[in-house]
């Protein structure tokens, strides 16, 4: 179902989610002044195909921090009181189509061995509105990933830039529900979508896979290593990083916290033993981690690789540790390039 809103409409739109309770996140200015996805109240805080939002979609439906369950011992016992399920609906309108994907590749983690009760009602709770983009910032790297300026995985609506205004496709039955129960502020009038940017020949992802597979020993770990920093900058922003750490917060013995936190692989502590034993003690060892995770171990398990080529870990890096560089020099390397 495809159908036409104007910029006029998508505000009235915004302000009728805003009245009814809904949370409406989008694209706005950051106290600093830079673009972050932010609760609005009205769409004229919102920053529709600006520049990329810094962070990505992740901590909407896993916070930085977040409790888990509180417990208080209660005699020889211990209650639990797990925490409250988000439950607000809430809208993303105006995500970066990358982003939406970002999600659809965690969905995948999220539901696997153990299903993350606070992450699905998050989702069930959100509806994705994603914005198509109309250039591709030097960094972006989408396409050469499967991706397309204009991707629909992982979203709910696709608006395109349409002249003034967008053309809106529902494409999941949420964002048919969404489309039908807002339907005054959609229009059946047809409208052509601007052209979306064109996209470059994508990685071999297949012949990656494979060169990652046979190459745990490499130069390329140690090259990489001697460049990172280990500052953890692109695992923070990327929105299908997922690391995070348990820790118990206490009142004394009597009560307490059990709380997750965002953390890293490329991080020196992240995986210490009690024993002391670090099995990536060194930082090659954590940026080969990296690379394999993305590229061959998400993949062989959940078909689809860790990355969206949002391009903010290029932005973010200090030491110029570029993933479409090391991505091409890996192809390069498993064509029989160089080594
Ligand atoms: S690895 Fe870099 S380019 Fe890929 S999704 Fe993460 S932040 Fe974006
Ligand atoms: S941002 Fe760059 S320097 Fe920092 S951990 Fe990531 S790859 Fe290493």
């Amino acid at each position: 179902m495809t159908k036409a809103i104007t910029k006029e409409a998508l505000t009235g739109l915004v302000a009728e989610l805003t009245a009814a309770g809904v949370r409406v996140i989008a694209p706005a200015k950051a106290a600093d002044g830079g673009t972050d996805y932010r609760a609005i109240f009205t769409l004229a805080d919102a920053i529709l195909g600006g520049e990329m939002p810094r962070r990505s979609l992740r901590a909407v439906f896993q916070p930085p921090t977040e409790a888990v369950f509180g417990w208080e011992r209660k005699g020889t016992g211990i209650e639990l009181t797990p925490a409250a399920a988000a439950s607000q609906p809430q809208v993303v309108l105006g995500a970066r189509p990358c982003d939406a994907a970002g999600v659809n590749v965690l969905d995948k983690v999220m539901g696997w061995d153990y299903k993350d009760d606070m992450w699905f009602a998050r989702r069930e709770a959100t509806t994705i509105i994603s914005l198509a983009c109309a250039e591709m910032a030097p960094t972006c790297f989408c396409d050469k990933i499967g991706l397309s300026a204009d991707a629909t995985v992982g979203a709910d609506v696709l608006l395109r830039p349409a002249g003034e205004g967008y053309t809106a496709e529902a494409l999941t039955a949420k964002g048919e529900a969404f489309v039908s129960g807002h339907a005054r502020w959609f229009s059946d009038e047809p409208v052509t979508a601007d052209p979306a940017p064109p996209s470059r020949e994508a990685f071999p992802l297949d012949k990656i896979e494979e060169w990652l597979e046979g190459h745990f020993e490499d130069a390329l770990w140690a090259d990489l290593g001697l460049r990172c920093l280990g500052c953890g900058a692109c695992t923070s922003i990327c929105p299908t990083c997922h690391c995070f750490d348990i820790v118990d917060e206490t009142d004394g013995t009597a009560a307490g916290t059990r709380r997750r936190n965002w953390d890293t692989c490329q991080t020196g502590l992240f995986t210490v033993h009690t024993s002391g034993h670090n099995p990536r003690a060194d930082q090659a060892s954590r940026c080969r981690q990296r690379i394999l995770h993305k590229f061959e171990i998400y993949p062989k398990r959940f078909e689809a690789v860790l990355c969206t080529g949002c391009g903010r870990c290029v932005q973010a890096c200090p030491a110029g540790v570029i993933v479409p560089e090391i991505l091409d020099s890996i192809a390069q390397r498993a064509n029989g390039g160089a080594a």
